[in-house]
């Protein structure tokens, strides 16, 4: 056992945590002892700040508990959730979902959006997550970008709510060819920064998706937006959508962030086009999420029995030295029928569809600092916090918390004597 520091008088010792590794930004530094991905020992506190680990006397015992960062949530859809037991329909591709979904919004009353919107920030806060981005729809009015759709200010009333306790972003969803009329996409944006939100986009085939593109990162730019991209949702390896982003947004020189999402079809790209496009990726800076539970649901439908994982090429990104991350996506709607607002059941799936292989803990930062970083915020790692940020789980089994046992949490303030 490394003593990180030398306790003093008015310090406090809280006996036998464990810290995953990968959330220390200097582990060498940290002290304690390394048993697999943590470092375990008595955590030292001094005033509000994390000192380091050592041994010797504690003022109490935390019994091994898991002390970790908050975890964020990079991608989730809080004005569609929860409507899957009323939504009718079958069949179940990405085109068919987006119907069924569509239909449904004549019952998105205020009322209605702000019940499952509450619900999902519920449970994303006993998930531990003080970070989130939620995507809304925003149904593109060509006469009025002035106009703010009903779910982006239900959510908003909401967001403002959770301010202290959760950070809620809003990133606007609309066709990407709207944003393919330049002064549509100027007033949009005007309107979405009054709002203090993120511009982004639904980018599969359309014609125009080049020109929407373009505009998006020239308003960014101008109106000092982040931007995030629903892009290349499909198998199909002729969609081009993160590629023309990636090329915009090194020709501008823009800083981002940019975070794009799916990107299904790089797996299934022939090897030296693939590496060329991970290449652009990791070169324009661009952040990617992985969705894995509605990639999983939605794509290679069709052709009986499903044989393609539809994941993006997670390991291949992150080789390249792209910040990936996992997001939740869908819960309970048209486009995954399952699931929960846990980051760490995204990662779970990300795990299996991904085939990401243990010790667990390595892969923490897609739903922690990486996430964060996409988001365009800075997650600080254990070492560089207070006890006011970081929190203890009700468990020493770092897999039995990524699995998304019903561990319950506290602010690790709470436990100093
Ligand atoms: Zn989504």
């Amino acid at each position: 056992m490394r003593s990180a520091a030398q306790p003093k008088q008015h310090d406090v010792i809280l006996g036998n945590v464990r810290a995953p590794l990968s959330l220390i930004a200097d582990p060498e530094a940290f002290g304690g002892r390394r048993e697999r991905d943590c470092l375990v020992g008595h955590l030292v506190i001094r005033g509000e700040r994390i000192m380091g680990l050592t041994d010797g006397d504690a003022d109490i015992d935390l019994h091994g508990r898991l002390v970790t960062t908050p975890f964020v949530e990079p991608h989730c859809h809080l004005d569609k959730c929860f409507t899957i037991e009323r939504l009718d329909f079958s069949g179940g591709s990405l085109m068919e979902a987006i119907a069924a979904q569509a239909s449904d919004k004549r019952a998105w009353t205020h009322a209605d959006l702000r019940a499952r919107a509450a619900r999902a920030l519920e449970e994303l806060w006993r998930a531990g997550v003080r970070l989130a981005r939620t995507h809304i729809d925003w149904e593109a009015d060509a006469r009025n970008p002035a106009h703010i759709p009903l779910a982006w200010a239900v959510i908003g009333e909401l967001c403002e709510e959770w301010r202290g306790r959760m950070t809620v972003q809003r990133a606007a969803l609309l066709p990407v060819d709207a944003m393919a009329d330049a002064s549509y996409a100027d007033g949009l944006a005007r309107t979405i920064a009054s709002t203090g939100g993120v511009l982004g986009a639904f980018i599969l085939d359309q014609q125009n998706r080049r020109e929407g593109i373009l505009n998006m990162v020239r308003v960014a730019m101008r109106h000092d937006l982040a931007l995030d991209f629903h892009v290349d949702e499909s198998l199909a390896p002729h969609l081009d959508g993160v590629e023309l982003i990636a090329q915009e947004v090194v020709a501008r020189g823009f800083a981002g962030p940019v975070l794009c999402g799916h990107i299904c079809n790089l797996g299934f790209l022939e090897a030296t086009a693939r590496q060329r496009r991970i290449n652009l990726i990791a070169g324009a800076g661009l952040s990617v999420v992985s969705l894995p539970s509605s990639n999983l649901y939605l794509q290679d439908r069709g052709n009986g029995m499903p044989r393609q994982r539809g994941l993006t090429a997670v390991k291949e990104l992150m080789g390249a030295g792209v910040n990936v991350s996992f997001g939740t996506d869908n819960v309970q709607d048209a486009f995954c029928p399952v699931g929960t607002h846990n980051p760490m059941m995204a990662l779970a799936s990300g795990i299996l569809g991904a085939q990401l292989e243990p010790p667990l803990g390595a892969w923490l930062p897609m739903i922690a600092t990486n996430a964060a970083l996409a988001l365009g915020q800075r997650l600080e790692p254990i070492d560089h916090s207070t006890v006011h940020s970081l929190i203890v789980w009700d468990t020493r089994d770092l897999s039995s918390l990524i699995s998304g046992g019903a561990h319950n949490w506290r602010c690790l303030a709470a436990m100093v004597p």
